[in-house]
């Protein structure tokens, strides 16, 4: 059956259920073929991506060395049986990899197929962890408002938007939400604006409180994206993480990094626990990992977690695709390019070009309250005034990032009401310019009431 680009516009709709698309949508953008930062649809247009897909396309698209991989495993093996109590020879290379890349004591890992099905199995993790030490009342899962932890019951429950709790209820309890660090919006800690270090306090002070109210015998664990994304690329101040560790441990609570956006060179490092300078005892990962060619997501877990949860009858949790041969393979052959072709490095340097970019075409904008990055996560702030930093009123028919999107073909995200950008570590710096002027064609006609004059 050969359909054209209509026949596929009339399909989706008929078949399709997309995530947050409404069926009354008729656009679709239907892509055929990618690489490196470039993607064409059906109708033969070209688009730059400077979202990396979903924010995980580190060594970009149309790889084909990643295509031979899965290629030859798939000829080899596809799939064996239970991870349970088989192994297979791909899954066991990546692991060791995977802890010789990890911080100290992260030296064992748990296979998952993404991100989502990774927060479930931590949040198990976490509860079971103190279960099998004999301290079952330690269930509270800390997490904060604007986290994205996917959208399983236990990470969509420590998820901080009330968007994905919405209709779902009741969600999982004994969760607790507390305020994110975002010193941009310091309306979120009274009525004056904070240093980041008094950011940090205030927050530290909260947890402290919360703390003593549920009770630190009752809390498992906090969860935390180390710079949250989906909320708009929030990044703490340098104090934030260490100190929350330092009170964690005060406590005997676990710290869970969700690191489903940040790991395999986004930020520069091979983890954002290293660019923050914290161990925490649970790092979940997904996407970047196989940079998107397949589905695959693995926990790194602390000697002293992992001990407890090997004792006896060992831990009461498998997925089917645990350990998957192709992905693993996959994701050791990707990990091989970030390394030889230097992109922890190229992450920091191209992110800094980037941002400098942004900074030259956008910064003078009314609209742009701030521009804010750590290594290939960036986000534009949009304000309807830069002195008083309310946010910029959003027509969800005429949304910027869609505004440029069509205009340009240049693909950027929306999260709240700033536009985030999380290119291939592999972008070309013409690149980085071309991302830097579409969104300046876009916003310089953006007026403070969210309307875009027409070009
Ligand atoms: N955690 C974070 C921080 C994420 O950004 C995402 C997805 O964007 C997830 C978890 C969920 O991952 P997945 O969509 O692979 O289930």
């Amino acid at each position: 059956m050969t359909l054209d680009a209509a026949d596929l516009t009339r399909l989706d709709r008929a078949h399709i259920i997309h995530p947050y698309l409404p069926g009354s949508a008729t656009e679709r953008v239907v892509m055929t073929s990618g690489s490196g930062c470039r993607l064409t649809d059906t109708e033969g247009r070209g688009y730059l991506d400077a979202t990396g897909g979903l924010w995980l396309a580190q060594v970009g698209h149309g790889r084909t060395e990643l295509a031979d991989v899965a290629h030859e495993q798939m000829k080899k093996l596809e799939y064996f049986t239970s991870f349970w109590e088989f192994s297979n020879e791909r899954a066991i290379e990546l692991a060791a990899r995977l802890a010789s890349i990890a911080p100290d004591p992260l030296n064992h890992v748990y296979f998952t197929s993404g991100g989502s099905e990774g927060n479930e199995a931590a949040i198990k993790m976490a509860r079971y962890h103190h279960h099998r030490r004999g301290e079952s009342s330690r269930t509270w899962i800390l997490a904060r408002s604007k986290a994205y932890h996917g959208i399983g019951y236990g990470g969509g429950s420590a998820t901080g938007f009330p968007l994905y709790h919405e209709g779902f209820a009741p969600m999982m309890p004994h969760v607790s939400h507390l305020t994110p660090p975002w010193p941009y919006r310091s309306e979120l800690y009274g009525d004056r604006p904070l240093s980041p270090e008094q950011v940090t306090d205030f927050l530290i002070r909260e947890l402290e409180e919360r703390i003593a109210e549920i009770g630190a015998r009752n809390i498992a664990a906090m969860i935390g994206e180390p710079i949250m994304g989906v909320g708009g690329m929030l990044v703490p101040p340098a104090d934030y993480w260490p100190r929350v560790r330092e009170v964690l441990d005060r406590h005997g609570i676990l710290l869970i990094f969700d690191e489903v956006v940040t790991a395999y060179g986004r930020v520069g490092e091979w983890f954002a626990a290293q660019y923050f300078g914290v161990t925490p005892d649970i790092i979940v990962t997904a996407k970047g990992i196989t940079s998107g060619y397949v589905p695959l997501g693995a926990l790194l877990v602390g000697d002293h977690v992992a001990e407890v949860l090997l004792r006896d009858h060992g831990f009461p949790m498998g997925y089917t695709y645990n350990g998957h041969p192709v992905a693993t393979a996959v994701a050791t052959a990707n990990l091989d390019i970030i390394e030889k072709e230097g992109l922890l490095a190229r992450a920091t340097s191209l992110g800094a070009f980037l941002h400098g970019e942004l900074q030259a075409q956008l910064g003078e904008l009314p609209i742009v309250g701030e521009i804010r990055s750590v290594g290939m996560m960036l986000a534009v702030e949009l304000v309807q005034d830069r002195a008083t930093r309310a946010p910029l009123p959003l027509d969800p028919d005429r949304m910027p990032h869609d505004v440029i999107r069509r205009e340009t073909g240049v693909i950027v995200r929306d999260s709240a009401h700033s536009l985030v950008l999380s290119p291939p570590l592999v972008m070309t710096e013409a690149e980085a310019k071309e991302a830097a002027s579409a969104l300046r064609s876009v916003l310089e006609r953006t007026e403070p009431s969210g309307e875009i004059r027409a070009a």
